[in-house]
């Protein structure tokens, strides 16, 4: 099987859209397009035709050139159904379990409440790819605008059970921020001492910290880490249970 050849464009202050293209069908799809003149622009770099646009979820930073895209290029724009009224030019509704045909490739679909209710995200397994939006950050998470920390640690539990190899496509470098509040909760843990000396570096010199892998944050992300020890000290909630501690853990990161 071919992979999704994949393109990451920043845009905004700390936006990644994801501009991607099945080589066999030459479907093309655009993840949360917040703008759409650096995505015109790399579509006529790379000679591609705009098919899909994926939304996550409504927020402005994902579905702002929705309507733009759609007139210019009579792409389809595909989104959650729970959302439905608030995706602009939503065409195909999607909901958890499907599975949504792309060309030759497909995605299964995630609902991943939290950060809004009815987020969704797109799990293409054939190319290790996940598209989570604002659900789950390199080192961090979503805030919860609209849903429960139970609902949000219900959703990250639907990555937890992904090969560990597969790539975190999320929607914003917060990595930096992230790293700095984590070294602080779970101050014992060396893999992630050494990712975070590893991020500095990177954002230095400008380079993307996004993909990450679903195993390098099971390793070092503390919103994916309720269960470790460390983490549970420093919060003063040895033994609590997993939903309290990811709770304080997302409640302590923003006042951090
Ligand atoms: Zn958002
Ligand atoms: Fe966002």
């Amino acid at each position: 099987m071919s992979k999704l050849e994949i393109h990451q464009i920043p845009v905004l202050n700390d936006n990644y859209l994801y501009l991607f293209k099945d080589p066999q069908s030459n479907n093309v799809g655009i993840v949360d397009p917040a703008v759409s003149g650096p995505v015109l622009d790399k579509l006529n770099e790379l000679n591609w035709t705009l098919t899909h646009i994926i939304n996550t979820h409504h927020h402005m930073d994902h579905t702002g050139a929705n309507l733009e895209l759609k007139e210019k290029t009579g792409c389809v724009i595909v989104g959650s159904k729970e959302d439905a009224a608030r995706i602009p030019g939503i065409d195909i509704q999607l909901v958890e379990g499907d599975i949504f045909e792309f060309g030759t490739q497909s995605a299964k679909i995630f609902d991943v409440s939290g950060h809004t209710v009815g987020h969704i995200a797109y799990w293409f397994e054939e190319s290790d790819a996940l598209f989570c939006g604002d659900t789950l950050f390199a080192l961090g998470c979503g805030r919860l605008f609209e849903g429960s920390p139970a609902q949000m640690w219900t959703s990250l539990g639907k990555f937890l059970k992904l090969p560990d190899e597969t790539k975190i496509y999320c929607a914003h470098e917060y990595t930096e921020a992230n790293a700095h509040f984590a070294v602080t909760v779970e101050p014992q843990n060396k893999a992630l001492k050494l990712r975070f000396d590893d991020i500095l570096k990177k954002r230095a010199a400008n380079i993307p910290t996004v993909p990450s892998t679903i195993g390098e944050e099971k390793a070092t992300n503390p919103f994916l880490r309720p269960d470790s020890p460390d983490l549970q000290s420093t919060l003063g909630m040895q033994g609590a249970d997993l939903v309290s501690v990811f709770a304080e853990t997302r409640r302590r990161k923003d006042s951090f």
